[in-house]
């Protein structure tokens, strides 16, 4: 009984804490440690004092990571100068070495600066999300919409951001989820709601001979012209919902349907019938919807945050059917997308 309890004290301490570990990832990024080790390695007080760290914190704070494999301690051979014998810290072994060090082509930085922001905001509420059912922007971030672009737009700086972070999921799997279907020949295509045009970018490089386009908000058109680089992609402005769509054979919805409930996924799908194919990105739940974890959390995320869910397969297949393309297959290249191909 005694082992028992010590069991399930530990799985709650773990459970009740997890906060706290994603709260050192973020506090390690905000004051630059994974950079002060890049390229080599140092000691835990040259950090602190490159860093300008008061003595209290620095013994702190580093002590839990690497346990968490977000730094390796490494000890010196031989007492040197500068460093007399003291173990010296890196960055963990890849992926975290990778997507943390802020000149990596991996970087996930902007990623973990909007997750500790609007995210953790959005999630100190998820009782009351749960509780009424819709996002909680005007109590989390004091701002008077739930339209969850407005919210998590609330300034130029966090549309930026938001957009950074977007841009950096493809720098990583952007070549995988479009090589995971062979898309050769499709003409004319153009990436929905594709942000500031990362995934539409890799799209031509992969095949030249494609016209590809973003339709996105008008801000964030503005903001891909002054602030990202997208060679050979068109932008044009619009409400998806309301504007015509550029016509094109190939429709790309990356990580737009989850933003919103059934009907509007519906409105949206219809608008591409001129299409002949939909490519759809998503983090797609098991069947029953009772698992992976990290496609259940972000549909939990998805009520905290937008107006929509994670779904299955079969409900894909469902909405592309009702839409009008019929012949559907689904692959998983890895990472964290299913890749989805929708045909007439
Ligand atoms: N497809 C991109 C990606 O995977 O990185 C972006 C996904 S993001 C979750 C959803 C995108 O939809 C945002 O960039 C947002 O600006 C865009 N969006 C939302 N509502 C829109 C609307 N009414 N008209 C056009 N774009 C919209």
């Amino acid at each position: 009984a005694d082992a028992d309890l010590d069991g399930d004290f530990r799985l709650l301490t773990g459970l009740a804490q997890g906060f706290m570990v994603s709260r050192v990832l973020f506090a390690a990024c905000e004051l630059g440690v994974f950079d002060a080790l890049d390229p080599a390695p140092l000691s835990a007080r040259d950090v602190a004092s490159r860093l300008g760290l008061s003595a209290r914190g620095r013994g702190r704070c580093w002590t839990p990571a690497p346990p968490l494999g977000l730094l390796l301690r490494r000890r010196r051979r031989r007492a040197g100068p500068g460093g007399g014998g003291r173990p010296r810290l890196r960055p963990g072994p890849p992926p975290p070495a990778a997507s943390l060090v802020a000149r990596s082509p991996q970087a996930q930085r902007s990623t973990l600066r909007y997750l500790a922001g609007t995210t953790w905001a959005v999630w100190g509420r998820l009782g009351g999300a749960v509780r009424e059912g819709r996002n909680q922007y005007p109590q989390a971030l004091g701002v008077a919409t739930r339209e969850p672009f407005e919210a998590i737009y609330r300034s130029p700086a966090e549309r930026l951001l938001f957009l950074r972070a977007l841009q950096e999921t493809w720098a990583a799997w952007g070549d995988r989820v479009l090589t995971a279907f062979d898309l050769e020949g499709f003409g004319a295509v153009c990436d929905v709601g594709g942000g500031s045009g990362a995934l539409a970018a890799a799209f031509a490089r992969l095949h030249p001979g494609s016209r590809v386009s973003v339709f996105e908000t008008p801000e964030v058109v503005a903001d891909a012209r002054a602030h990202f680089r997208a060679p050979r992609v068109r932008f044009v402005g619009g409400d998806f919902f309301r504007s015509p769509l550029p016509p094109a054979d190939l429709y790309v919805l990356a990580r737009v349907l989850h933003d919103w409930p059934d009907e509007a996924c519906a409105e949206l799908l219809g608008r591409t019938r001129g299409g002949s194919a939909l490519l759809i990105v998503e983090a797609v739940l098991d069947r029953g919807g009772r698992g992976p974890l990290p496609a259940l959390l972000l549909s939990l995320n998805m009520l905290a945050q937008a107006a929509g869910r994670e779904r299955t397969e079969a409900e894909f297949r469902a909405l592309t059917r009702a839409a009008g393309f019929r012949r559907f297959r689904l692959r998983r290249p890895g990472g964290p997308y299913a890749v989805m191909l929708a045909r007439k």
